[in-house]
């Protein structure tokens, strides 16, 4: 039983058709947030039989003897209701961002964003430095990569924080080997 209609929900389907027995998705409405190529896809496993759309249904209740699923409950917004016998839910509703203490250190946090300078990753904060997701500027790309890029910018910035009386010399992994930590 998988739930939602987003990229996860639906990438997940799709790549458990082939091995799970059954497959249900629940979504609330025709419409899916996936990416097209994927929906599409979806469409044609169910249209193969493959996976079942439960739409437009909700998530109501879960039956179970406490340790395993048995079944989940589905309703729609007028209230029909549907048991269908499961062993797996995946539920798929998103990411909320929550900061917690980190609101507090006056970062200047908006929506689960800290704004940082791109090209070190420096927060208002002296010694602070943001990566990721959680870092902000104009133009920014929510993707892997980026973050990858932005520690490696805030690596070196950090060294200077760190080490103010040393040169940093640039090296690559390449040619200059990958450090070994002794333990
Ligand atoms: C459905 C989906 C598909 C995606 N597909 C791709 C893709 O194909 N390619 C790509 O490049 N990018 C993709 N992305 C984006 C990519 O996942 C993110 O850009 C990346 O994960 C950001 O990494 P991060 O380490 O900054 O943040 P996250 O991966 O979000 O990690 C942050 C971590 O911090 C934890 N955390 C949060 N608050 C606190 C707190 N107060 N204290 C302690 N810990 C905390 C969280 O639980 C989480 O584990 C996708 C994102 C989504 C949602």
């Amino acid at each position: 039983m998988i739930a939602g209609g987003g990229d996860s929900a639906v990438d997940w389907a799709i790549a458990l058709a082939d091995s799970a027995a059954e497959i249900h998705v629940i979504h609330r409405r025709e419409q899916f947030r996936a990416a097209p190529e994927t929906s599409a896809r979806l469409h044609e496993l169910a249209a193969a039989g493959k996976i079942q759309l439960v739409i437009p249904y909700q998530l109501a209740a879960l039956e179970g003897d406490g340790e395993r699923l048995a079944a989940v409950i589905v309703k729609t917004l007028k209230g029909e209701e549907r048991r269908i016998a499961a062993d797996h839910l995946l539920a798929f509703f998103g990411l909320a961002s929550k900061l917690g203490p980190i609101n507090d250190w006056g970062l200047g946090a908006h929506n689960g964003v800290i704004p940082v300078d791109p090209s070190t990753g420096a927060t208002s904060a002296p010694g602070v430095f943001a990566i990721g997701d959680i870092a902000g500027y104009p133009r920014k790309l929510k993707l892997i990569l980026t973050g990858f890029a932005e520690a490696a910018h805030a690596a070196h910035a950090a060294y200077a924080v760190v080490h103010p009386d040393r040169a940093l010399h640039f090296e690559h992994s390449t040619t200059a080997g990958v450090p070994i930590r002794e333990s």
